[in-house]
């Protein structure tokens, strides 16, 4: 480790180890099957960009563009930067491949890039699982999103999340709203932090979203955005209420939730929890019924969300609510002596022939049957097949229960496949 110090991963950038991969497979395992309940399909696109779609589509005065991108010139002297989020990609893939001629609703998965502080809950290169819904400007899309993100929970058996939602009207209510919010930080101009002055005039929803103690109280008092919003997005935020309370979805609304981006009109809303310190934020997200239009397509409405999956992860662990797909071994066979060992690589690939779903590790590298057993015993593997040259000789292979007292077993190699499907059910 020391040696390779100076080779050794960048900060915030993180290996996942065989222990943790198993939890990760399950995880994705489980999302994918709940997105599939509702019938949204997958899309894939680029991890690096053009900097100006981020730029153009998140907003220049945000944490991400200001602050967090990586971006760099290609060799073309291009301004290119890997992804910090999906929702401005989706919208560039959907544009340039016609998918918003009819409504789509669309989820994707992978590495995001953000040049953060890393600490716990918080990386440079981290994963996301979005959900991104075009065409559909009526309330139900954005209960049923939301019902979808509270099942992903319940399947995963994650519990003490809280549903937090707002509106943020149309851009002429929010613009409304700046003017009368600026008015009222600029009346409390001494009490801003430094960050927050400078939000003032580029961005003043902004200073509501800051994450600084001694802003809470000052945030507090603010005047709230439901109390300004106009009359469309007033009763499309009432219809959504109205929607989550008959399905039983419980909610808390939070008339200081703007978010960071400036794409947001009307619906946001948080999953949060208490029980990842700092970061407990897993869900996030809105409808962003202009971004399309923005961007160069033609209007669309849109909604979607997105899941930071390493927070998931880490509550699914602290919860101990799944366990991680096992990946060792079934069988672990073991051969003596060099035409033995030939004839062990061969048995290995006409057993995975007939059992696709078998999975069975062929000892390398030889050596005595004890230390071959040692390995066989660490792989965790519950049977040992056994093959030395009298095996060969008579075409049988001895069975071994490396989980029980059971007696070893001489099978005909002929009736191997039937007994491993017996033993394995
Ligand atoms: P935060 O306020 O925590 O910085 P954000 O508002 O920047 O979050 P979004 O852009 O909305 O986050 O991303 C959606 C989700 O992705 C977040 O709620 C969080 O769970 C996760 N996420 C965001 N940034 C990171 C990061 N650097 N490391 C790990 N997860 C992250
Ligand atoms: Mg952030």
């Amino acid at each position: 480790m020391a040696k390779t110090a100076s080779l050794s991963a960048i900060r915030g950038m993180n290996d996942t180890l065989p222990v943790d991969t198993g939890y990760w497979q399950v995880l994705e395992q489980q999302l994918r099957q709940v997105l599939r309940n509702y019938g949204y399909q997958e899309i894939r696109f680029p991890i690096v960009e053009k900097t100006a779609l981020f730029k153009r589509a998140i907003g220049e005065v945000t944490d991400i563009v200001e602050k967090e991108m990586y971006t760099f010139e290609d060799r073309n002297g291009d301004s290119l930067t890997l992804r910090p989020e999906g929702t401005a990609c989706c919208v560039r893939a959907g544009i340039q491949n016609g998918l918003f001629n009819q409504a789509q609703k669309l989820w994707y998965m992978g590495p995001m890039f953000r040049h953060e502080r890393p600490q716990k809950g918080r990386y440079r290169q981290f994963n996301q699982i979005g959900v991104e819904v075009y065409g559909l400007s009526a309330a139900d899309i954005d209960a049923e999103i939301l019902l979808m993100s509270a099942r992903l929970w319940k399947n995963l058996g994650l519990s003490g999340l809280t549903l937090q939602i707002n509106s943020l009207g149309s851009s002429e209510a929010r613009a409304n709203y700046r003017q009368i919010l600026s008015d009222y930080y600029r009346e409390h101009f001494d009490a801003l932090d430094e960050d927050s002055q400078r939000r003032l005039e580029s961005n003043p929803l902004r200073i509501l979203d800051s994450k600084n103690p001694d802003m809470i109280a000052l945030n507090q008092n603010a005047p709230i955005l439901l109390d300004h919003l106009d009359d469309d997005s007033k009763a499309h935020f009432d219809k959504l209420t109205e929607l989550l309370d008959n399905a039983g979805l419980v909610y808390e609304i939070n008339p200081r939730l703007v978010r960071g981006l400036d794409y947001y009109n009307r619906t946001v809303f948080e999953w949060v929890t208490d029980q990842l310190g700092a970061q407990g934020t897993v869900c996030a997200g809105g409808r962003y019924d202009s971004l399309v239009e923005q961007i160069g397509g033609k209007a669309t409405p849109a909604i979607g969300f997105a899941c930071g999956m390493e927070r998931l992860l880490a509550l699914l662990q602290a919860q101990s609510s799944i366990d991680p797909i096992d990946a060792h071994p079934q069988v672990y066979l073991i051969s003596m002596g060099d035409v033995a060992a030939k004839a062990a690589l061969a048995l290995a690939e006409q057993l995975r022939d007939a059992l696709p779903e078998l999975a069975i590790m062929t000892h390398m590298g030889g050596g005595s049957f004890k230390s071959q057993f040692k390995k066989a015993d660490k792989s965790g593997a519950r049977f040992a097949l056994v093959l030395g040259e009298d095996e060969v000789a008579k075409q049988q292979v001895t069975l071994k229960f490396l989980r029980s007292d059971d007696p070893q077993q001489t099978l005909e190699q002929v009736d191997l496949v039937a007994s491993l499907k017996g033993l394995l059910g």
